[in-house]
């Protein structure tokens, strides 16, 4: 599977596209353009590979993940998929983008379908597995994909950090433990693609990350 980042936003985040090929099908993880012409570049990724878009996932329902996933949805046609228990920051996403000055309007975002624990979903020939990471927000989710060897942590697991817990929802236990049961129970050489910064594995973030046991 292929893995290609989009860095957006005031925030950087990190958009995904995880894709099979040229003409092949896409996934997009965390669509948090806010600029026309970052829109313009995802988009245009699409279809200079002409890939089919089949998914619209969440880490979890902060502004800078999601500010383009209604925009997604309505151009390719496809529902928003992502954690329940995240509902409530959706509610609150002209809320989020009046705290943090963005200068966008942003309707409440809904979600089309909800992913918990467990769930898998396919890209080609490859499984997606669901994993529930609270702490960072209630309904964190990353996704995990055995074959290829990665997860894509969102907020929850960074380079030698982990996700911030002040913001509405947050719990700094919560975290910690999800992270060691979900993430850190991986395969130590499986590549970590988080939400922002830099990548890393799980045996790095093992022996060095100072908020792991
Ligand atoms: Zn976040």
């Amino acid at each position: 599977m292929n893995l290609t980042r989009f860095p957006v936003n005031p925030f950087v985040e990190l958009t995904y596209i995880l894709w099979t090929g040229d003409g092949g099908d896409a996934i997009v993880v965390d669509p948090g353009m806010m600029a026309a012409a970052e829109r313009d570049e995802v988009v245009q990724f699409l279809d200079s590979h002409r890939l089919t878009l089949r998914h619209i996932l969440l880490t979890h329902l902060h502004i800078d993940h999601v500010a383009s996933a209604a925009w997604m949805a309505q151009r390719y046609n496809l529902p928003i998929e992502g954690g329940q228990a995240d509902e409530a920051l959706g509610a609150l996403l002209p809320k989020q983008a009046e705290h943090f000055r963005i200068g966008i309007e942003l309707n409440p975002l809904k979600l089309d379908r909800y992913l918990s624990q467990g769930d898998t979903l396919t890209l080609g020939d490859e499984e997606i597995r669901v994993l529930e990471v609270p702490g960072h927000s209630p309904g964190s989710l990353a996704y995990y994909v055995p074959t290829s060897n990665f997860v894509l942590s969102g907020d929850t697991l960074f380079s030698g950090s982990i996700g911030r817990t002040d913001l509405p929802g947050g719990d700094f236990g919560i975290l910690v433990k999800a992270i060691n049961d979900k993430l850190m129970t991986l395969p130590a050489d499986t590549m970590v693609y988080p939400g922002h910064n830099r990548e890393t594995t799980i045996g790095d973030e093992l022996r060095y990350n100072p908020f792991i046991n």
